[in-house]
């Protein structure tokens, strides 16, 4: 009987992997199609605040996919198997293109000053068409320097090879910033870390959220903060959601911070709303001031 029901066990095992299969193809079938289509792709924007000031200097573009123009699919699920399947490569050109489309759109329409932050995947980064393609696109813009960030996972950064710093220095020769993201969360040798070109490190939110809890408290995200200073990186807080984390990191000196505080991932008509009623009261009171 045991061994009748272990058989069976391992049946139920095999149908639910074949339909994880096939549900994973189809997604990545309608996900092919969304990419050549025009609807069902958008990038979402959620502002980046300097602390000192309280300015919103940059925005991190953001996937959302509603497939068939339905619901939402999550980010976590979707770029991994499109990570996997190779179609990374397509959707990291589509995000892109819409992302240095919407700086450039900002910054004609008087929207200015602000950073684009786009994230980028290993595959996406290691793909031959890479960085022609940024190229490309970057000089025909003729963005600002400054305007445009990509953000690289630790563990990305952590593989380590020359051509690595080799990309990120063509990238940053071309006016580019780059962001190492979720940064604590893989395991970093510092000495190489040190010979990347980078100009910014991202708390991974685990970090910031643990400024919340009275045991793990403060230490790795204080570590990140004086690393970024002793190595002169901006470093950046994700997932900021209560104002008692940013006053223990604008106590820490961290420089910049993103997260549910200040605003959701947003779509560009709304962050612009976002943007306009958040700058009044300033505006108001340099008035007041005159
Ligand atoms: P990430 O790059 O680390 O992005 C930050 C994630 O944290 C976003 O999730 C954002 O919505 C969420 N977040 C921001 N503030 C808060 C907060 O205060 N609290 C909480 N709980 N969450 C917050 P999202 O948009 O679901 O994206 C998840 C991941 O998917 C991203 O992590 C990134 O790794 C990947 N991703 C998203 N868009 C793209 C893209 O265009 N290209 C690539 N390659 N990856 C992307
Ligand atoms: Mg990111
Ligand atoms: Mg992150
Ligand atoms: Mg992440």
């Amino acid at each position: 009987i045991a061994k009748r029901r272990n058989r069976g066990g391992f049946a139920d095992y095999s149908r639910a992997m074949a339909a994880e299969r096939e549900e994973s193809l189809a997604l990545l079938n309608d996900l092919r199609a969304a990419i050549r289509g025009e609807h069902d792709l958008q990038l979402f924007y959620q502002p980046q605040i300097e602390l000192c000031s309280g300015r919103v200097i940059g925005v991190e573009a953001l996937l959302r996919w509603r497939r068939h123009g339905g619901d939402f699919v999550r980010p976590d699920h979707f770029i991994p198997l499109a990570e996997r399947s190779g179609l990374i490569v397509d959707l990291g050109a589509w995000v892109l293109d819409a992302a240095l489309a919407q700086i450039y759109e900002w910054e004609a329409r008087g929207i200015s000053g602000l950073r684009m932050s786009i994230n980028v995947s290993l595959a996406q980064f290691r793909s031959a068409s890479f960085l022609p393609l940024v190229e490309e696109r970057i000089r025909r813009l003729a963005l600002p320097a400054g305007c445009v960030e990509l953000e690289i996972t630790e563990s990305m950064a952590m593989l380590g090879a020359d051509s690595l710093i080799e990309t990120l220095g063509r990238l940053k020769a071309l006016g580019l910033s780059i962001a190492i993201d979720d940064f604590g969360a893989g395991f970093s040798s510092l000495a190489y870390l040190q010979q990347l070109p980078v100009d910014r490190l991202k708390i991974d939110r685990a970090f910031v959220t643990a400024l919340s809890q009275p045991t793990s408290g403060q230490p790795i995200a204080r570590m990140i903060v004086d690393l970024g200073r002793a190595l002169g990186l901006v470093v950046i807080a994700e997932g900021v959601e209560t104002a008692e984390q940013e006053a223990q990191l604008i106590t820490m000196q961290c420089a910049e911070a993103q997260g549910y505080l200040y605003a959701r991932p947003l779509p560009a008509a709304e962050f612009e709303r976002w943007l306009a009623a958040r700058s009044l009261p300033a505006a108001a009171a340099s008035a007041a001031r005159q």
